[in-house]
């Protein structure tokens, strides 16, 4: 996972000069249905080949996808405004734009003809006329004259270095690996905790073979980042950008949502039940619904009512009479686990949901790895959840559920593993629909309380976390169960209530964390992605798999709890708060960091659904996902990914191609392996956001074409206007964007043959275009009637 969203990112960021120069317009395609803003193609037009052959492009061989990107040499410099006197050859009287733009003289690279992009598209779509479209969105977009000012300047700036960061931390430009670690042998690496509370790894020759970014790095950078993203100007571009991007998705929707939906139902083979998709964000004790769990319950007291289950010597029966519950409490009602009111902004009163009837006793036996019957309930209990997963209902769900390591004693890591890897009844804890996480509560303030009489420091903390890993690691042969687990580990997750008070950010080591005081967030962040970055280095030079980072994180609490998760995460669950701060929220967007967001969570704990900031997000095109959180607490049904769709899709109006997108992204952001992940969403998905399988995502072109467009067109902005030119930017971009755009106003105006308005509308054919300064053209088809089209014809 954390290799490969590295690598999206970075190709994504290496070819932004070239995306858009060499998008295919591939939605530009005969259709016979007409819409507001979508312009039809004639069936008979000989026009389409110079029509489409102006638009730069190139296919990578699966013809079903669009790859946005060329294979030509990245960061290419932007093609220069060419000679407004030279033809274009492609688009036969193009009337001139209404700004000053000059079309290229020169054919875009890896240009491709209409002919052979028609037949790629068209080859492996279930329909010979693929549903077409034209999005003018993109022309939102752009800059004029005299809009570059010195703050977007100065904004353009402190964005880019914040994405400098988020590549020194998050994509591991600020660390070191020494290549020799690769040929060390592991009996011959050491390991200590550095006195900064650092993993160490050296070797006799070798005095250290990763070096990470220290917390006086981090802290600086940290505080610098607070800065930027609370600065005026990067705060209003910020959030003009974003309004930007709500705004084009409305008008692509208002102008597309009718052929995006033609377009879906033509995907034969595919739909949205088909479309795997990853329930990223699952606390294991909380993963069965309240159904199923009560109906384990009763079904336990009726069939081993005399199996001893606590250390004390109680039987299961005795524990229900002592607390005077019979088989008439087994209802969802008595058990009271399900959310309600009284939880909302109280999270004390949320864990306590956790324990049926409030006894904590009930939470020890049924959802514990650690107590006397080692598990065995929560293990039957959680294989019968992966076997809802698993079966075969038409619809493909896929789970991450977190087991918690928790770092107050040493063997939490090996009572984990054994209590995955036994060989209960039907096999270990293990499905090939599940991925585990580990998360680890930020509960200094317990742990602490616990060793009240010893001196303990933080340091103690992240040497039971991180030892047992470090150890099974160098040592398997000594460590089995745990280095099997850590094999089907794919992430790190924090977990807490990030409303807690916390102590100002600082720089000081684990060592000198005595007092009972919560640590910052970020403080505790560092650590964690310090510690896992080094196992990672050691893990991926061994040819090991590696974990990513992706904990809580804008919840609740301060916002800037996102400013440390975008410096040093791949993704995070929840993210709601980015809602508050618009540099933040667009720094996300640019770098598609990933939100798993629970809205119905949410709606309990922290923020009612008509509040939710979901929507939003997903319509500006950040990278979000739907997940459940805690099917026990918040869900009715047994499919509760199933139940997280449905109620998102009617609160927040989302269209089946928008459930298919947030599906996809889901599993982007999963650590589900390469190889499954190139089934699921086509071979080159590590493009990221440019690259569709239209038949695997059943996300129609357009869509993906539009969500590919903007996203580069800000990289491109922000890069050319922090390089300072000035309003040279606009003539930076039109050389960027005109073939493109040549190709979108050409085909307009070639069809405005058929517009029944021959008053109003420039013809082909016509010696002179209107004047461009005129008032544009209503181009509207709700009128139209039966006879306008015979009469249109008949011209
Ligand atoms: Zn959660």
């Amino acid at each position: 996972m954390s290799k490969m969203s590295n690598n999206d990112l970075t190709h994504l960021e290496e070819s932004t000069n070239d995306v858009i120069a060499s998008l295919p317009d591939t939605n530009l395609h005969r259709s016979s249905s007409i819409g507001q803003i979508s312009i039809p193609i004639s069936s008979n037009s000989s026009n389409s080949s110079t029509q489409t052959s102006s638009m730069a492009g190139s296919m990578a061989p699966p013809t079903l996808c669009i790859p946005i990107t060329t294979d030509a040499p990245t960061n290419a410099p932007p093609a220069p405004p060419s000679d407004s006197s030279s033809p274009t050859p492609s688009v036969p009287k193009t009337p001139k734009p209404h700004h000053m733009r000059k079309p290229s003289s020169k054919r875009p690279r890896d240009m491709m003809s209409a002919a052979t992009l028609n037949e790629n598209l068209n080859e492996g779509l279930s329909s010979s006329n693929p549903p077409t479209s034209l999005s003018f969105t993109r022309s939102l977009m752009f800059y004029g004259h005299g809009t570059v000012t010195t703050e977007n300047f100065q904004a353009c700036k402190f964005l880019q270095e914040a994405r400098d960061m988020r590549k020194k931390y998050c994509m591991l430009k600020g660390v070191y690996t020494s290549p020799s670690l690769k040929s060390t042998p592991l009996s011959s690496i050491q390991y200590s905790f550095s006195k900064e509370g650092v993993l160490s790894l050296r070797s006799s020759s070798t005095s250290s073979f990763l070096k990470i970014p220290s917390i006086f790095d981090f802290m600086s950078d940290y505080n610098r980042l607070k800065q930027i993203c609370q600065d005026g100007a990067t705060r209003s571009f910020s959030f003009t950008r974003l309004q930007l991007l709500s705004s084009a998705f409305k008008t692509h929707i208002i102008a597309n949502g009718h052929v995006e939906m033609e377009a879906q139902s033509r995907l034969l083979g595919t739909d949205f039940y088909r479309t795997p998709k990853v329930d990223n964000h699952i606390h294991l004790a909380a993963a069965a619904s309240a159904k199923q769990f009560v109906d384990f319950v009763r079904e336990k007291l009726e069939n081993e009512p005399d199996t001893v289950v606590l250390e004390e010597g109680d039987t299961l029966k005795e524990v229900f009479d002592k607390a005077g519950l019979d088989a008439d409490h087994l209802t969802i009602d008595a058990f009271n686990v399900l959310a309600d009111y009284s939880v909302y902004q109280r999270f004390d009163n949320f864990n306590s949901k956790y324990s049926p009837f409030k006894l904590a006793q009930m939470r020890r036996i049924f959802l514990k790895v650690d107590n006397h019957i080692e598990g065995r309930y929560f293990a039957e209990l959680t294989k019968r959840v992966f076997a809802r997963h698993e079966q075969d209902k038409g619809h493909r769900a896929l789970t991450e559920m977190r087991l918690s390591v928790y770092g107050m004693e040493r063997q939490e890591w090996l009572q984990n593993a054994k209590w995955v890897l036994k060989n209960w009844e039907g096999g270990p804890v293990l499905s090939k629909k599940n991925k585990w996480l580990v998360q680890i509560p930020r509960l200094w303030r317990i742990y602490k309380f616990k060793h009240k009489d010893s001196v303990s420091s933080f340091h103690d903390m992240i040497e039971n976390i991180f030892t047992p890993m470090v150890e099974a690691t160098l040592r398997p042969e000594e460590n089995p169960e745990v280095a099997e687990l850590l094999k089907n580990v794919v992430g790190f997750d924090s977990v807490d209530d990030e409303g807690n008070p916390e102590a100002p950010c600082c720089t000081k080591h684990p060592k000198e964390w005595t007092t009972s005081e919560n640590p910052a967030y970020a403080w505790q962040l560092y650590y964690l992605w310090a510690n896992i970055k080094v196992i990672n280095g050691l893990r991926s030079s061994k040819g090991l798999n590696t974990f990513a980072f992706r904990p809580h994180a804008g919840e609740t609490g301060d916002v800037m709890h996102l400013a440390a998760t975008y410096m040093l995460c791949e993704s995070i669950n929840h993210g709601i708060n980015l809602d508050k701060q618009v540099s933040l929220q667009y720094l996300y967007f640019l770098d598609q960091v990933g939100l798993s967001i629970s809205p119905l969570s949410n709606n309990f704990l922290f923020r009612k659904m008509k509040d939710s900031p979901f929507s939003k997000f997903f319509r500006r095109g950040m990278n979000v996902a739907l997940s459940t959180d805690d099917p026990l607490l918040f869900h009715l049904s047994d499919d509760p990914l199933l139940e997280e769709y449905s109620v998102a899709r009617a609160s927040f109006d989302l269209s089946m191609t928008d459930m298919c997108e947030i599906a996809r992204n889901s599993i982007m952001q999963s650590g589900f392996s390469d190889t499954e992940k190139r089934e699921w969403l086509g071979k080159y998905y590590k493009r990221g956001v440019k690259h569709c399988d239209v038949l695997k995502t059943h996300i129609p072109l357009i869509r993906a074409k539009f969500r590919a467009e903007h996203l580069a067109l800000e990289h491109m902005m922000l890069k050319l206007i922090a390089s300072d030119k000035g309003d040279g930017v606009l003539e930076m971009m039109m050389g960027q964007y005109g073939a493109s755009r040549d190709a979108h106003r050409g085909i307009l105006y070639e069809n405005f043959i058929t517009v029944p308005d021959g008053e109003t509308v420039w013809m082909p054919g016509q010696t002179e275009p209107p004047s461009m300064d005129a008032p544009q053209p209503s181009v509207s088809f709700e009128s139209k009637t039966e006879d306008e089209d015979e009469n249109n014809k008949t011209k």
